[in-house]
């Protein structure tokens, strides 16, 4: 995965053309109405990376799609971590009761 970033100066004049995750200038999407799949791009701004997004803060309201991309990769790595976690847990707890008891007896 390849993630674009604007290395150049910005002012405060050029916060209404630039994106509010790369400071890139590409093609824009708004923040506030869009959705991946049925998730909600400030939602997931939130839980993820959380930086959040109101309509009267000061900071641009738009991304670019590899920005996109890259929060979607996010939020899917999160839940594929959570997942295996709760899925070791469920496993562990099976097998020896609580995974507390694992932390006492020094096998975690
Ligand atoms: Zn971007």
């Amino acid at each position: 995965m390849n993630f674009v970033c604007a290395s150049k100066a910005i002012t405060l004049k050029d916060f209404d053309r630039i994106r509010r995750t790369c400071m890139g200038d590409e093609k824009i999407t708004p923040i506030m109405d869009t959705f991946i799949g049925d998730l909600k791009v400030i939602d997931l701004l939130k839980s993820t990376v959380t930086i959040e997004v109101a309509n009267d803060d000061f900071f641009t309201k738009n991304m670019c799609e590899v920005c996109l991309n890259a929060l979607f990769a996010v939020y899917k790595f999160k839940k594929q971590c959570q997942n295996t976690e709760a899925a070791l847990k469920l496993l562990a707890d099976n097998a020896f009761g609580t995974t507390t008891t694992l932390k006492e007896e020094g096998i975690s």
